[in-house]
């Protein structure tokens, strides 16, 4: 199972990465969007990090509603009330767990899924995040939860959610601010699908 110390080393790892991949994901947002995307998860994964000490005992609800509303007040832009709200509601699926099974794993992508859903009204193939949740979610729903050992879970997830990142590339966006730029957004990957993917892998990683 992943308990609250591996959901700690997860947010710790995102953290890291972002940081590491500010100035590609700007990039990217550059080439259809504002050229923030980088900055903007950089600055709200880093004021996620410094409330971590804070929650040392906390259960991995308490602290996955923390990071969604650090995300929600330091992020800003689009990203910040869908990333925000994803991991408010993952958040509430584990509200006093202190260590999360293959099916808490499932349902707790599904919440994410549905969060950025209400928030973002996107579907799939809009290029957006979802472009990399909703593979990840799909091939957690397939798994057959009583055989698969929890690190092929999460290996499977972020392949399909990097898989899904790549895929944006060809992709008309529909939603954000990517969709201005109409058929000329065909052609560059998604800012936002490649950052959650990042999160996915950074989950796999923690884990294993
Ligand atoms: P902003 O566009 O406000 O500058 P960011 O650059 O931080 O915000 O985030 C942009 C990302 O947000 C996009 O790459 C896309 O993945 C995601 N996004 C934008 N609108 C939506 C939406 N309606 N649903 C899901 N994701 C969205
Ligand atoms: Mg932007
Ligand atoms: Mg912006």
């Amino acid at each position: 199972s992943i308990t609250s110390e591996a959901i700690i080393r997860w947010l710790q790892r995102v953290a890291q990465i972002l940081h590491e991949k500010r100035e590609y994901l700007t990039q990217l947002d550059a080439a259809i969007g504002d050229a923030d995307h980088g900055i903007n998860m950089d600055r709200g994964f880093k004021a996620v990090i410094e409330k971590l000490p804070s929650l040392a005992n906390a259960d991995i609800g308490a602290i996955l509603k923390m990071v969604g509303t650090t995300l929600v007040s330091t992020v800003g832009g689009a990203s910040g009330p869908l990333y925000g709200t994803a991991f408010l509601r993952a958040g509430i699926v584990t509200t006093g767990k202190s260590e999360l099974r293959e099916n808490d794993v499932v349902e707790m992508l599904a919440a994410m899924v549905e969060g950025i859903q209400v928030r973002g009204k996107a579907q799939a193939g809009e290029k957006t995040m979802l472009d990399a949740f909703l593979p990840a979610l799909d091939v957690a729903r397939q798994a057959d939860l009583d055989e698969v050992e929890m690190a092929q879970l999460l290996n499977v997830c972020c392949q399909a959610a990097e898989e899904g990142a790549q895929r944006t590339l060809s992709l008309l966006a529909t939603k954000g601010r990517a969709s201005y730029l109409g058929e000329r957004s065909v052609g560059h990957l998604d800012p936002g699908a490649i950052s959650a993917s990042y999160i996915l892998a950074a989950l796999a990683e923690a884990y294993g």
